[in-house]
């Protein structure tokens, strides 16, 4: 596979950065940014797919949700549909989806809604 080069420029502070963080975890400069980037990108990928489900699931909640699953909180959470609090030791429902591994915390509310 080919493989492009990113030439960018950074200050000298953040090059010292890099670069002593590089040092710390023992890669090269570029192996480093190479990580940053490609974690960087995932992980907005990640955001935007839960904005994109919070979108689709405003629409069309029950259509987004396969199926639930009980679970007992270890810790305090908020409801990824209705935004409550959750608190820890009560029950909530894990909500499987369609199309991504991630997985919803959801009220006892917000399920009832979208049986
Ligand atoms: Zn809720």
């Amino acid at each position: 596979m080919e493989k492009k080069v990113v030439h960018t420029r950074v200050s000298d502070a953040l090059y010292k950065k890099i670069s002593s963080r590089a040092k710390a975890r023992r890669v090269t400069i570029s192996n480093l940014i190479r990580n940053l980037v490609e974690d960087s990108l995932e992980l907005s990928g990640d955001v935007l797919d839960l904005v994109d489900l919070k979108l689709k699931s405003n629409l069309k909640k029950s259509d987004a949700i396969l199926g639930y699953q009980t679970i007992s909180l270890a810790k305090n959470i908020v409801c990824d549909l209705c935004g409550k609090q959750i608190k820890k030791g009560t029950a909530a429902n894990l909500g499987f989806l369609e199309d991504t591994s991630r997985k919803l915390v959801v009220c006892d509310e917000c399920r009832k809604e979208n049986e």
